[in-house]
Order: structure tokens, then C-alpha cells, then sequence
């Protein structure tokens, strides 16, 4: 981005100062370099200016001052995109994370939630109605770019995507335009904005339908990595009722009480259940499990939702370095399994891991043009990451997650899921739209013509 490369002038910083109600943080000042870090370490930038927005004003007013002074902004909400775009060199940071007010109407069951919000926020808000929508399985991750970029997790097979539950969404646009949209008004934005990604405004406000989810049974059960333990669980996601969401996870035992020390640091895969089903259908769902192969360790019970969503967090804090890789499936291939067993028996950390989602039943009951996120006939997701504590070793590590990425890649469609894709995956971003990348592209030229929202899997006007 050296084109647009330089600092804020005197003059220039007091106007955006001016119009601004939130913080402006500059560099050399108290909380700079807080406030320009992501939640991946790979990405060390230094913006001119961080703004941390309090209202939709502000964003309004962040979006015309980087306009009319043709500098590169950055929108950030949670922070967890894995390329960063969430930050830059020499640009504008629009930092969301002020804007976490979130309110819920039971009646309707519809949720307002302010696009700073992260899912822990989100969760727990809802969770007070006994209400829930999908949404990400780390807590500390954004609800704002992991719903326009489609939004997976434990709900996705019973209630859709988290894109699929939104109901209307506030945005401010390139020219400084506040527009609401729902299928009825601008429906052409509020379809791009349904896995388009963070290429046509700044989402403030999203308005999410809600379901009746409160306490679920819950947790992790490990077992040796082996294939015929893949096959028996893609038996499991094929067969079951939809009311259980079951990610599978291949990588290395972690340091858990419930894991026995000699599964500490080997080879294992383990499915996170997340039963949203009655109380009186545990014990199937818990015979299933143990179906599935000999259990090494196993954390499983009722708890309450926003509970599931915890249990990744303390194992990713920020700060870690990541590279990732993405892949959609139509079912799981044989192959498929043999690459899982043969690249996840060499997983670099304990955090590095391979997630599977399972994004069938109610993701594939949404037609393939309805929205922007365009693979309605994925039945799984696989997100594959080397996660480590230096730049060094996740430097050396990529070549084991391009190996692997390459070995699932017959066995795997064409395209793969924007949130979990890498810089140098920006090539692939028409695949990963497919059908639906010339309408996004014809909407980009209408909102965004010169491509003022460029941080992000790019759709280029
Ligand atoms: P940010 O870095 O803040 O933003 C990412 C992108 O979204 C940027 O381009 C930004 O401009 C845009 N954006 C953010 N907020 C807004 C907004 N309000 N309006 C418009 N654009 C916005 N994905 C899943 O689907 N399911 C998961 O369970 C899941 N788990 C994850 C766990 C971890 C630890 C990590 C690192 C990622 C995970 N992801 C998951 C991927 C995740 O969806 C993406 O990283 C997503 O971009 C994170 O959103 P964010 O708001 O935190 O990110």
C-alpha cells in the first residue's frame, strides 16, 4: 500500500479530531501501539491514525475523511482476520470495538447488535431469553466479519449460517451514505452483504433472527487419529438430526485435566458436540459418540450455550501467529480422510489445528443466489492452520499447511470459505464466489467505485 503511504499531518489530524467522538490514536501517543495490534501477530503495521469509533457518526465521519484524503482504511470489528485486514500501514484504522450495545426483543425474537460486538458479547446478551444464533466458536471473534463473510458454527446445521439469521443491517458506504437494508430496501446491498465480506461499507448495526437455544450438551471427545474413526463420524453428520452441531478437530492432545498426559502432544482427532436437541435424547447422542472409536479423553455435559463457545479461547489467545488455509467438500472423501490422518499426525503445536464444519441441513436449504456466500452444496468446511508462539516457526511451518491444503484439493470444489482464506489466496476469489462474483462485482461498482473498502477478499469494482 506505498501508494498511499504517510502520516497524518498537523492540521490534517485536528479537523478528524474535530469530527470525531470516539478516540483518535496517533503515533507516538499513550496506547498506540495497543491500539494498531491484531489478533494475529503476523500483521505488525502502523497506521497514521486508529479511530475508535463511538457511534455510527463517527464512522460516517472516519469514512469521509479517508475518502477526500485518498488514504487506506481499515475496518475493524473483532480483529481475528487471519490476513490482517483489519490493519495497514500509514492509513486509517477504523476500530469498532467501542460500539458493543446489543438489544434483544423476545417477541420477535430479533437481536440488535452494534457492529463491535464479538460473539461472547452476542452470546451472552441472547442467552439471557434463552435465544441464540449461529455464530463463531471462539468467543473473542468479531460478529461483524464473520457474518458478512457467511458465518459457521455449532447452529449452522440446525439454523443456517450466521449471514442466513440476519434480518436488516445498517451501512455506512463509501460516499457517506447511512443506508438500512433489509430483502425489501437496498436488497441488492443487503444481498451482497450476506458473504460478500467487508467490501461494501461498515456494517454499525445487524439485526439477527433468533431460536430458542438455552442450555445444550456440550464438549469434546478425543479419540485416536484414525480414519476409521473420520468414516464412523461422517456416518454420524450424514444420518443425524440437525439439532446436533459436531465439528470435527484433528491435531495434537492439549494439556486438558480430562485428557490423559500420554495423549499430551499426539496425534488425535476429537468432535465438539453441541446438542441443542431435549435433555431426553442425551444418552443417544452421548452412544453415538462413543461409537464413533475408542474414547481417549472426553469433557462432555449440559451446559449453557454461550459455554461452547468458550472452550477454543484460552488455547488462542491473541497474539499468536497464524497462516491459514480453506476447503469446501461435498461429503468427505476417502482421499480426503487419508490426507486428514497423514498431515494431522504431523500438526506443528497444540494450537495449530485442523476444524471441520459441517455445513449441511439448514445451509443447504438456502438457494445458491439467495445471498452472496455462494457453496449451498458444501457438506463441510475444513479450516487448516498452523497457529505457533514465534513469526519464525509459522514462517516454517506454512509449507506443512500448503502440503496439506494441496493434498485435500482433489478431494475438495473449487472455491473455499473468504474467513478462511489467506493473503496470498487472493486470486481465488472468484472461485470462491463462483455464480454470484459478477452481481457482487456489478454491486461493488455501485457503492464502492473506486474501491475505498479494498482490505478484504477483494471484489475489484
Ligand atoms: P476483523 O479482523 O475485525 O475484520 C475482518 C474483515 O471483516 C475485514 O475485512 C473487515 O473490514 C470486515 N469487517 C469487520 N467488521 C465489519 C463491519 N462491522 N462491517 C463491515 N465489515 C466488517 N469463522 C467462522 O465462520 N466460524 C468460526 O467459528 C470461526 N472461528 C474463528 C476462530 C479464530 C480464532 C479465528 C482467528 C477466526 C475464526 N473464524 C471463524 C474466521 C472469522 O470468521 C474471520 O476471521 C472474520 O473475518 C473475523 O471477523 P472479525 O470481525 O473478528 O475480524
Amino acid at each position: 500500500m506505498s501508494t498511499y503511504a504517510r502520516a497524518l499531518d498537523g492540521a490534517v489530524a485536528e479537523r478528524l479530531g474535530t469530527v470525531v467522538h470516539g478516540d483518535l490514536i496517533q503515533p507516538g501517543e499513550h496506547g498506540y501501539d495497543e491500539a494498531r495490534r491484531v489478533y494475529n501477530a503476523m500483521h505488525d503495521k502502523r497506521p497514521a491514525a486508529v479511530v475508535r469509533a463511538a457511534d455510527a457518526g463517527d464512522v460516517i465521519a472516519t469514512v469521509n475523511f479517508a475518502r477526500d484524503q485518498d488514504m487506506a482504511l481499515a475496518v475493524r470489528g473483532g480483529s481475528h482476520s487471519v490476513t490482517g485486514y483489519g490493519t495497514c500501514d500509514d492509513g486509517v484504522v477504523l476500530d469498532l470495538s467501542r460500539m458493543r450495545g446489543i438489544r434483544v426483543d423476545p417477541t420477535t425474537r430479533t437481536a440488535w447488535a452494534e457492529g463491535g460486538c464479538t460473539w461472547a458479547d452476542f452470546n451472552r446478551a441472547t442467552h439471557a431469553f434463552g435465544l441464540a444464533t449461529t455464530g463463531g466458536v471462539v468467543s473473542s471473534t468479531g460478529i461483524g466479519g464473520l457474518t458478512t463473510g457467511g458465518g459457521m458454527g455449532h447452529l449452522a446445521r440446525r439454523c443456517g449460517l450466521a449471514c442466513d439469521n440476519l434480518v436488516s443491517a445498517d451501512v455506512v458506504v463509501a460516499d457517506g451514505s447511512f443506508l438500512t437494508c433489509t430483502e425489501k430496501q437496498n436488497a441488492d446491498l443487503f444481498w451482497a452483504l450476506r458473504g460478500g465480506g467487508g467490501n461494501f461499507g461498515v456494517v454499525t448495526s445487524f439485526a439477527y433472527r433468533l431460536h430458542a437455544v438455552a442450555d445444550i450438551l456440550g464438549g469434546p471427545t478425543f479419540y485416536p487419529l484414525d480414519g476409521d474413526v473420520l468414516r464412523r463420524y461422517r456416518e454420524l453428520i450424514a444420518e443425524s438430526d440437525e439439532r446436533l452441531g459436531a465439528l470435527l478437530v484433528v491435531g495434537l492432545g492439549p494439556p486438558l485435566p480430562f485428557l490423559p498426559e500420554r495423549w499430551h502432544g499426539r496425534p488425535l482427532c476429537g468432535v465438539l458436540a453441541c446438542w441443542t436437541g431435549p435433555e431426553t435424547q442425551d444418552d443417544e447422542i452421548r452412544a453415538r459418540l462413543a461409537g464413533l472409536g475408542p474414547i481417549v479423553g472426553q469433557y462432555l455435559g449440559r451446559m449453557p450455550y454461550p459455554v461452547i463457545n468458550t472452550l477454543f479461547d484460552e488455547l488462542l489467545p491473541a497474539g499468536l501467529f497464524h497462516y491459514w488455509k480453506g476447503t469446501f467438500s461435498k461429503g468427505m472423501p476417502d482421499g480426503a480422510i487419508d490426507a486428514y490422518v497423514e498431515y494431522g499426525a504431523a500438526t506443528p503445536s497444540i494450537q495449530s489445528s485442523t476444524v471441520v464444519f459441517p455445513i449441511d441441513g439448514a445451509c443447504h436449504r438456502v438457494a445458491p443466489e439467495a445471498t452472496a456466500f455462494a457453496y449451498r452444496d458444501a457438506d463441510f468446511s475444513t479450516a487448516l492452520s498452523p497457529t505457533l508462539t514465534t513469526r519464525e516457526e509459522c514462517v516454517a511451518h506454512m509449507d506443512w499447511v500448503r502440503r496439506f491444503a494441496a493434498a485435500l484439493r482433489p478431494h475438495s470444489m473449487e472455491g473455499a470459505y473468504v474467513n478462511f482464506m489467506d493473503e496470498d489466496d487472493q486470486g481465488r476469489v472468484r472461485s470462491n464466489y463462483r455464480q454470484n462474483y459478477d452481481r457482487l462485482t456489478t454491486i461493488k461498482r455501485q457503492y464502492d467505485p473506486s474501491n475505498l473498502f479494498h482490505l478484504n477478499h477483494n471484489i475489484a469494482p
